[in-house]
């Protein structure tokens, strides 16, 4: 049977993501003061806030049409880079599951790989630049393996999980590429990137809630 999430279930989860933020506001800005400018918790928790004032209309239509909306809020709502990298992500997401009424495990791989492929090619980073992308590469690869070996779907979560968590723990070692923190003397070296962590209590979050679900 496997997983099947509406965009009712997927806004469920956006709940829970906008919850994690909106708890770690202290720790995300004290990340992107010593990296970047201070402001990616303002404009991701702004994103967040948005998607949670116009969650009725997401949670009525079909997957494809939910994850376009998404997209334009976010490209609206948040401030710097991460707008237009979520943004942009989500919309290309949304051109992947064109069609689609429901995300299955197949399918959420699909709609990650196609986020994850929009913003590298759109921010022009690649993994190790010490950026978001960090944590989404290699949850994207560790949840490609994971189907290709047929691991059932509780596990697949659990590794997904676990790869975009440490990824985003790697990025403490990175010098930084791209972004406002390649602009520092120390390239933010020995400092956690403040996006990749916030993309790693997303992704949590969303394996977490697909755990939580009958599996
Ligand atoms: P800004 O850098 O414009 O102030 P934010 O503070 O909201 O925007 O976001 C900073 C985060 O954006 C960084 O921690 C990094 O993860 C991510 N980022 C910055 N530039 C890029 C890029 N070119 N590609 C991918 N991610 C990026
Ligand atoms: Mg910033």
């Amino acid at each position: 049977m496997g997983f099947v999430l509406t965009a009712n279930d997927y806004m469920n989860y956006i709940e829970l993501a906008a919850k994690k933020i909106r708890e770690n506001s202290d720790y995300i800005t004290s990340l992107d003061a010593a990296t970047g400018d201070g402001d990616h918790w303002v404009n991701i928790n702004m994103g967040f806030e948005k998607l949670l004032e116009e969650s009725e209309e997401i949670r009525s239509v079909p997957i494809d049409k939910a994850f376009y909306k998404i997209g334009t809020l976010m490209m609206k709502s948040i401030g710097g880079s991460s707008g237009i990298l979520y943004g942009g992500a989500y919309m290309a997401a949304a051109k992947a599951l064109k069609g689609e009424e429901t995300l299955n495990c197949a399918r959420m791989c699909e709609a990650l790989d196609a986020m994850l492929a929009d913003m590298m090619q759109r921010g022009k980073a690649q993994p190790g630049f010490k950026t978001m992308i960090d944590a989404l590469h290699p949850a994207v690869s560790s949840y490609k393996k994971a189907l290709e070996e047929g691991l059932d779907e509780a596990k697949t979560m659990q590794l997904v999980k676990q790869a975009a968590l440490s990824g985003a723990e790697k990025t403490k070692e990175m010098q930084a590429v791209k972004g406002r923190a390649s602009y520092q003397g120390n390239k933010g070296v020995g400092h956690l990137d403040p996006g990749a962590v916030t993309m790693s209590y997303q992704i949590e979050c969303l394996c977490d809630y697909i755990c939580a679900q009958n599996l």
